[in-house]
């Protein structure tokens, strides 16, 4: 049996700017993400990485293309549909977002409670249990600024998958680590994904983590100009001469 993929984005475009100044960001984005695949992206600063995430999680809205989370359509979804897609999402940044005025607990909890009904006592505890997981047991009740940047971006892994999305999106997760704490940061995502079955899609510039990839995709100036799954190799230029033609 094949299952539906978690992500599939086909002939997607993207646009920045009106007028004149109306810049073509993504050109003819096609990707598959299967369930419980690990999925690396790499690419040049500005070649449109976080622009892909960012549609891809329901941050933005898809102007032209289709792109679908688990069978759904976000071109043309209204905001209370890419509400509930992103209920189904975890998001990781560089910078790991805390509230500094929370504890290491409250902040997962925060995330816990904005999903259906919990009473506060499972809130808690299902916080707790995921700092556990995440080898954080003994932190629970420290404040971000007085833990290292490795501990608080296992936070931000905590609270990413507290709520077992289908999805987590991590954008340069390891990008103000150092080189041991990046890898265990990877290493903790890789097994909790593969525990939960949750899909991730990491952008990254360190080529020390790709072997934690199933799959793993290059931009370059807005084109997907390779994929490990469909062998695609393709130069940007041709890509977005291509497409200039086909409009
Ligand atoms: P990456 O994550 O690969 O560095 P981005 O998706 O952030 O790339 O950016 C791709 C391009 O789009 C860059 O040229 C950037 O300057 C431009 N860009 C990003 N966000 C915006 C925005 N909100 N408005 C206009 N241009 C943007
Ligand atoms: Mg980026």
């Amino acid at each position: 049996m094949t299952q539906e993929p978690v992500v599939s984005v086909n002939n997607l475009n993207h646009y920045y700017g009106k007028g004149s100044l109306k810049r073509q960001i993504l050109v003819d984005i096609n990707l598959v993400i299967n369930p419980g695949e690990i999925v690396i992206m790499t690419g040049p600063s500005g070649s449109g990485k976080t622009t892909l995430l960012s549609l891809i999680g329901g941050l933005r809205s898809v102007q032209q293309g289709s792109l679908k989370f688990l069978g759904i359509e976000l071109f043309g979804a209204g905001q209370a549909e890419l509400v509930q897609i992103r209920r189904n999402i975890g998001f990781i940044f560089q910078a790991h977002n805390l509230l500094g005025f929370l504890s290491a607990r409250q902040n997962v909890q925060m995330a816990v409670e904005l999903q259906d009904t919990i009473s506060p006592a499972d809130a808690i505890s299902k916080s707790k249990n995921m700092l556990e997981v995440v080898g954080l047991g003994k932190s629970i009740d420290c404040y971000p600024d007085n833990l290292s940047g490795g501990q608080k971006q296992r936070i931000a892994i905590a609270r990413a998958l507290v709520n077992h999305p289908s999805l987590v999106l991590a954008d340069e997760p390891t990008a103000a680590l150092d080189k041991q704490s990046g890898r265990d940061v990877v290493e903790l995502m890789q097994k909790l994904a593969k525990e939960q079955r949750t899909s991730i899609l990491l952008v990254t510039h360190d080529n020390r983590i790709l072997d934690i990839a199933d799959h793993i995709v290059e931009m370059e100036d807005g084109c997907l100009v390779h994929d490990s799954q469909r062998e695609i190799i393709n130069h940007a230029s041709e890509v977005r001469n291509n497409h200039s033609y086909s409009l």
